[in-house]
């Protein structure tokens, strides 16, 4: 465990309890364990995981009051950012879903290791997921430009909930384009909140409040929300 780490979480409130640490420390080492077979992650630096894997899911603390709300992460591969929130935060209900089978294999075996409980896992594509506006929030990382990512992600939102993505510091184009689609899709910019992980990595938080319902002809299948884009 290293001190930046330490120091890092207790700048987001967060304070590391030993059984929190033991839980990062197995979930690292299952990662790496796994990486040797699966193409799970290609940052294997041990510290690294620590700062652009567990941190960086962890920011999402900065701009939303977890505690027991229920929340899908869409895209969660080898799962960012939802485990290391149900990590420190074990009263969430999660949902994570993704449409490659063997990553949802790894997200069970890696919950059965941490002994977490709570958590639902979906294998298949979020747009055919039938649970539209069940979630106080939806989150994701890594999985599509903002205004595709839009489209997959708000329709599972509740009204008065939020979706919030996870992107780079760059994120000022991707925005632009993806207002209107917001707009349409019943969301509203609330806050774009920047988070700086280590001196070269600042993640941009784009949290968007959902205040009207999704029409329902959305979302659309993938090839037309690509072809279409809103
Ligand atoms: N969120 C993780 C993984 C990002 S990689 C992280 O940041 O590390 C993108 C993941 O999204 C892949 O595992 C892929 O299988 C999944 N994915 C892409 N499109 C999807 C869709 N439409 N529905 C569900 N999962 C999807």
């Amino acid at each position: 465990m290293n001190e930046r780490f330490i120091e890092s979480l207790s700048s987001l409130g967060i304070t590391l309890t030993p059984e929190i640490s033991q839980a990062f420390e197995k979930y690292r080492n299952y990662l790496i364990q796994e990486s040797q077979v699966l193409n799970l992650t290609t940052i294997l630096d041990p510290e690294a995981i620590y700062s652009k894997h567990f941190l960086d899911s962890l920011t999402l603390s900065k701009v939303y009051p977890f505690s027991n709300q229920q929340v899908l992460d869409v895209g969660s591969g080898a799962g960012f950012p939802a485990i290391p929130l149900k990590i420190v935060f074990p009263e969430l209900k999660l949902t994570l879903i993704d449409a490659t089978m063997k990553k949802i294999e790894f997200l069970k075996r890696l919950s059965e290791r941490l002994e977490l409980s709570g958590l639902t896992f979906v294998h298949g594509r979020i747009e055919e997921m039938k649970t539209k506006a069940s979630y106080d929030l939806v989150v994701s990382r890594a999985v599509a430009k903002l205004n595709l990512l839009s489209e997959l992600c708000l329709p599972y939102v509740k009204i008065g909930g939020y979706f919030i993505a996870m992107k780079s510091a760059h994120y000022e184009a991707e925005l632009t384009t993806a207002i209107s689609a917001i707009e349409k899709l019943g969301g509203n910019v609330k806050q774009v909140q920047l988070v700086t992980i280590e001196p070269e990595l600042t993640r941009a938080l784009i949290v968007i409040h959902k205040t009207k319902q999704t029409p329902l002809e959305y979302p659309r299948a993938f090839g037309k929300i690509k072809k279409h884009p809103l």
